[in-house]
């Protein structure tokens, strides 16, 4: 059980790639700085995965929803998805915005259906997919165990 800490009151600074959200000069200061790639979760993981031992590639643009990280010893893909934008259900942080909240909905439901597009695509190529949710990067004793269970072949 991992308990959200950590929490601030707006949306995770983390911006899914063809972002159309609503042009707020801080929104725009801190999607060009970010664009949703080598955020601080995403960071987490990879150090923790270091520690571990574990080879991996981040970013494979050739590969569906180009994963954070690929172990392709383990044939597997890891995902680090922000609670907001890739709605972390039940979670703290998967909050919807009060104001214009019909668009986030539509969003959110573009993002969730992407998300779910990308991972039926790795896996009928044969990959695992681990989804590491923003959260779970915040307690190291917790990440490691996901990493470790997802690299470890139950038959060995
Ligand atoms: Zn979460």
């Amino acid at each position: 059980m991992i308990v959200c800490q950590d929490l601030r009151p707006q949306p995770p600074p983390e911006a899914d790639e063809e972002s159309d959200a609503p042009p707020t000069p801080a929104r725009s200061a801190l999607m060009g700085r970010v664009r949703g790639k080598n955020t601080t979760p995403e960071m987490v993981v990879r150090r923790a995965a270091h520690r571990l031992g574990l080879r991996f590639r981040i970013h494979r643009r050739d590969m569906p929803g180009t994963p954070d990280m690929v172990l392709r010893k383990h044939r597997l893909v890891i995902f680090v998805h922000g609670c907001f934008w890739h709605r972390h259900e039940g979670c703290r942080r998967c909050t919807t915005p009060k104001t214009r909240a019909e668009f986030w909905r539509e969003k959110f439901r573009r993002n969730v259906e992407r998300d779910h597009r990308h991972v039926d695509a790795l896996r009928k190529r044969g990959w695992n997919v681990l989804i590491i949710w923003e959260c779970e990067t915040k307690n190291p004793r917790e990440l490691d165990v996901l990493l470790i269970e997802a690299t470890t072949d139950p038959t060995s």
